[in-house]
Parts: C-alpha cells; structure tokens; sequence
C-alpha cells in the first residue's frame, strides 16, 4: 500500500481529497480519515472503527504507510471521510484508473511478453450484484421500499431464477457493471446502478464514456455472455463503438434468415468422401472499422460507422458462388468472428468465451476484500455515494498496485521503509520519526519522481461538465433497449 499511494496519479487523488473546502473556517487535518480509507479500501476489513484503532495505536510502521497523518478522534475520523467523499465526485477514480493503465500501457510498450502487449485489446462486460445494507426483501409497495432503502436513493429490489434449482432469489441493492481487460485481469471503467438496471444498456454508455475519457484505448473486441444476446446492444457495439462483440448465439434465432442453422457461417457443396455440405471458407472482410479509423474520420462515440461492413465466404473446393453476410442483417449471427466451422477465426472466439471467466477475478478480489458481496461482505456504514466510493476506490488500487509492480513503486516504499527503519528486525534500534528526518523523507521522495499527476482526461472534463450530463440520462432504466436491431 505505501508503494501504490505514491503513484503521481493516486497522490493527485490524495491531494484532491485533502482539499479544505467551503468557506466554514480551515478544514481539520484529514491525513488520518484519508488513510484509514485507504485501508478500507485497499486492505479490506470495511469497519471504519476497526481501522481506527488500528491506526490510533502507536503504531509506526502504520504511520509511515498513512505519511504520518495528524491523529483525529473517531467523530472527526467519520466526519472526515463522509465529507471528503460527499465534496467530491467518485468519477475522478475511473480517471485515475484509466491514466494508470496508461501508464503501465507506456511502461511495457515494446514488452515481450505476448501477453502484456495485448492491454486492454479484449475488453470483458460484466456484471455482479452488491448489497446495500438494508433488509434483504422484497418490498411490498412504493412507501415500504422508502421504507427499507432509507436514505439510499439508488438501491433496489431484484429477484432472479437460479439456472440449476429454479428458484427465485434476489437482493436488494445496486449492480456493479464492469468493463474489465482479458490480458491483465484490471478493471477498466464502471458504474455501480441499482439492481435493476438494464445490464446491456449500462454497458453501452461505459463504452461511450471510455471512448470520450480515452479515444485511444486499443479495445477492438468485447466479451460478454448469453444476457448480452440482444440484435441492439451487438449493433450498437459493431456500428456505434466499433468494437466487435463476442457474445454467445442462443437458440431463438429467426429462421428467416439465411444460415441460421449453422449460426451465420454458410455451407456449400458436400465433399468427396463425405455425406454432409461443408463450411464455406472466410475469405476476406471488408469495411469492418476500428477505434482507429474511427479517430481518424472524427466519428463520435456512440455514432455508427462502417454500417456496409461484410464478410465473403468462398467455396474449399473453388466449385460453388462465393456468398456474403452482413452484420447490418443479422448482428447475432453474421458475427466478426463466426460462430462454428475450422476457421482460425472460429478458435479465437472459443479462446475468449473461455478467458471470459477474468472479470471473476475482479468480482473475487472485491469481495475477498469485503467491499461487495452478501451479509458479512458489505460496507454497513454506507450510503450511494459511499458505496461508489469505496468499490471506486478499491477497483481503482487493483490498477494501482500492478502498476506499482511494474513501475518500482513497491520497490521504493521497501527501500524507503528500511532506510527509515519503519521495516526494521524486532531487535533494532526504533527508527527517528522528528518532524525534520520526516520532512526529508518527503523531500526526497519527490527527488526521486514521485509528485502528483492530473489525470488530463478529469480536467478536460471539469471543464466539459461531463459528469452532470451522464447523470441527467440515467442509469436506472429497466427497459430494453430502443432503436432497430439489424
Ligand atoms: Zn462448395
């Protein structure tokens, strides 16, 4: 933790949440409430009280981590952390995130690992429930939800059918949605929403936004399951985003349209020694648009492009017509990447529908820290704006940390913390904590490169008021989505 928290963009963040505000006189030192939600964020263990001893006790080490916050009582420490996260918005951590993974984007460029190259190539949708604390039921009426969700505005009622008993369960709170990169297993960019909103119809606006935060993110494909089967949401990533979406077919697929038994990839003649027609080849594609050409064009997110987009199937045996499907007709089933046959194309999808499990990861690690998840897992002195929080801040120190192994980060805080003393054997001497040698270590600190960064993206939309309009369209609609599917 104490090598995360010196990352330029988390320091930026620190010193945005340390700002005095308002004009009620001076504002009370806030080093101590910042760190212990660090803690709770980063750490796990979500009981601020908890946290509070910990850190009260005299406890240096812990100090050094927390860059020797002035101690606060406990009202003041809950005071703290309420008012820094009510003064300020929870989106300047999904800026954050992104300028981090820009940077470990900078850090390995030229990498050899295949793997690291691929950076936020295949992006994962996903989403996962979280708990508000309020009773778990289900309301009877519009007074008795007011009733139970108290003051969280945003948290709801949603019940679903198990897939193996068939029973109905439910929960009463918020949905996490989740864009998540394949390759390194990081979360990318997210909304929490409450329970029932339209999963699909939140992802597409996480797709606008990461878009308008970070045109040049190399996102070409996006992985998600069946709940994503939906004609809107697949043209609405190939045309709107282009962003190619791999998405398992279900069953209903109309028999109207040619190739729909074989899922979109046509057939042709049958081969000697066989019984059955086999798959046309996938010849060439042509019109299909990247993130690049879409730069390039000046075409604006979420508006389509390359809409004539096609695939030519030819014949193995150069005996029959070559054929065509358009996404434009069928975005289920005339996929970028086709549902079946031996096309290498073919195994990439399978390769993704299985690494699809990634974003679990993520889910896991949120609730192995106690920030979501079900009874014994959930924040219980949180609010909307608190929950957005602290699942903000603890998706955002996911990033933080792998950056922070790979950039040295952790390497320097170890260091730091030896030559200080703070990591020292238990029978060494106590290290010097005078105001003077803790200064120096400041200063030296920020000797070796680690001062606050903005990410520019937050200043470009300070100054645009982005965020104000996200809010006006909402995110807590239900309803499917609008607009033509082919
Ligand atoms: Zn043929």
């Amino acid at each position: 933790m104490a090598g995360a928290l010196r990352l330029p963009r988390i320091r930026w963040l620190s010193e945005q949440l340390l700002q005095r505000t308002g004009t009620r006189g001076p504002a009370p030192d806030r080093g101590h409430a910042l760190s212990i939600l660090y803690r709770i964020a980063m750490r796990g263990r979500v009981a601020i009280l908890q946290q509070f001893n910990d850190t009260t006790e005299l406890n240096l080490t812990q100090d050094w981590v927390g860059n020797f916050p002035k101690h606060l009582g406990e009202t003041q420490v809950y005071d703290g952390i309420i008012q820094m996260l009510r003064t300020w918005s929870w989106r300047m951590t999904i800026h954050v995130n992104v300028a981090l993974l820009q940077d470990l984007i900078a850090l390995i460029e030229g990498e050899v690992s295949e793997n690291l190259r691929k950076i936020c190539l295949y992006l994962v949708a996903d989403g996962t429930d979280i708990h508000a604390d309020a009773e778990q039921r289900p309301e009877v009426s519009t007074e008795d939800r007011e009733f139970i969700r108290g003051v969280r505005k945003r948290a709801q009622w949603r019940r679903y059918a198990t897939k193996a008993k068939r029973t109905l369960k439910g929960w009463f709170g918020y949905k996490l949605v989740l864009l998540v990169d394949m390759a390194t297993t990081l979360p990318v960019i997210w909304a929490l929403v409450p329970a029932r909103a339209h999963e699909p119809r939140v992802v597409l606006r996480l797709l606008k936004e990461l878009r308008t935060i970070w045109p040049e993110c190399p996102a070409e494909f996006l992985v998600a399951d069946g709940l994503y089967d939906d004609g809107k949401f697949l043209r609405a990533c190939e045309f709107g985003h282009s962003i190619h979406p791999v998405v398992p077919v279900g069953q209903n697929v109309s028999t109207g349209y040619r190739h729909h038994a074989t899922r979109g990839v046509p057939k042709c003649c049958t081969p000697k020694g066989s019984d059955k027609p086999q798959y046309m080849k996938r010849d060439q594609r042509h019109g299909f648009k990247t993130w690049r050409d879409r730069l390039a064009a000046e075409v604006a997110p979420g508006a389509e492009f390359g809409v004539d987009s096609f695939i030519r199937w030819v014949c193995p045996d150069g005996k029959c017509k070559p054929v065509i499907t358009r996404p434009s007709q069928n975005p289920r089933i005339y996929t970028f990447l086709p549902h079946e046959g031996p096309h290498k194309n073919v195994a990439l999808r399978h390769v993704l529908m299985v690494r699809r499990n990634s974003v679990e990861s993520v889910f896991w690690s949120l609730k192995n820290l106690g920030l979501a998840g079900d009874k014994h897992q959930r924040v219980k002195w949180a609010d909307d704006i608190e929950m957005e929080w602290i699942i903000s801040l603890g998706l955002q120190g996911l990033t933080a940390r792998r950056l922070a192994w790979e950039n040295g980060a952790y390497l320097d805080a170890r260091d730091e913390g030896i030559a200080m003393g703070f990591l020292r054997h238990e029978d060494a001497p106590p290290p010097r904590v005078d105001d003077l040698s803790i200064r120096r270590m400041f200063r030296d600190r920020e000797k070796r490169g680690w001062t606050a960064e903005a990410p520019a993206s937050w200043m470009r939309e300070v100054e645009l008021g982005y965020e104000e309009r996200i809010y006006e369209e909402g995110w807590d609609d239900d309803a499917p989505l609008a607009g033509k599917a082919a």
